[in-house]
């Protein structure tokens, strides 16, 4: 909240909105990574720090690297990190998607990747998929025409080399409820999505990603 005056990490000012509309939404991921049993993973575009950050904190033995392009972004995720003591195991960057997939020391090393409000799902395969080890998984945070972004990342799937999607209800309607203040959680949450999609074990091929100006020119 102190940092939101002078960078924009997020346009919520209320705290309790922030623990629900940021904290609890990057929580919904844990029964995905706990089940594909990954020990590490990259979150892409961290901005504020999430998901990568609640995800981090909640997983004890799991190495996370956040990333963020924007260098003063880079700059308040380290200064999170640390304060939060995380430091021994969450590294952050302040680097491009697109270096980090042409960087031999990550890609084709992961074996998972979040990433929340950055991009349309084919691009964040495009993104994504490069960094991932065979069978890896990317989970995505999505909401309104999910299964249309779904189809129409179908293309993008095929051509890095194919590989499975899954779209998940991040609560279902049994639980039950609970609240912050007077905000109920699971009624802030019910319309949002994740795109599970997992790679498949054919290479991705050197041309991916492409570069951004290109990714504009001949989208998905
Ligand atoms: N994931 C956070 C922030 C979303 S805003 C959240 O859900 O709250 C999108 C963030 O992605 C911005 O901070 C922007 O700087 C970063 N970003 C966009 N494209 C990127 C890229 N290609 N590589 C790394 N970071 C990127």
């Amino acid at each position: 909240m102190a940092w939101n005056a002078s960078i924009n990490l997020t346009s919520i000012r209320d705290p309790a909105e922030v623990a629900i509309r940021h904290v609890a939404d990057s929580l919904t991921a844990l029964p995905c990574l706990v089940a594909a049993g990954a020990d590490a993973f990259i979150d892409l575009g961290s901005g504020g720090g999430f998901p990568g950050l609640p995800l981090a904190a909640a997983m004890s033995s799991v190495e996370a690297l956040l990333v963020d392009s924007v260098a003063k972004k880079a700059r308040f995720l380290a200064v999170a990190v640390d304060a939060v003591g995380l430091g021994d195991r969450v590294r952050v960057g302040s680097v491009r998607a697109e270096a980090l997939a042409a960087d031999r020391r990550h890609r084709a090393c992961w074996p998972a990747v979040t990433v929340r409000a950055v991009a349309p799902l084919a691009e964040l395969i495009e993104l994504a998929f490069p960094l991932l080890v065979p069978e890896g998984v990317l989970v995505a945070w999505k909401r309104g025409d999910v299964d249309a972004e779904v189809q129409a990342a179908r293309r993008a799937v095929d051509a890095l080399g194919g590989g499975s999607m899954e779209t998940r209800s991040v609560v279902s309607d049994d639980r039950g409820s609970a609240n912050v203040g007077r905000t109920s959680i699971l009624g802030v949450l019910r319309g949002h999505r994740l795109v599970v999609v997992r790679r498949g074990s054919t290479p991705v091929p050197a041309a991916y990603p492409r570069d951004p100006g290109a990714r504009r020119r001949r989208p998905w």
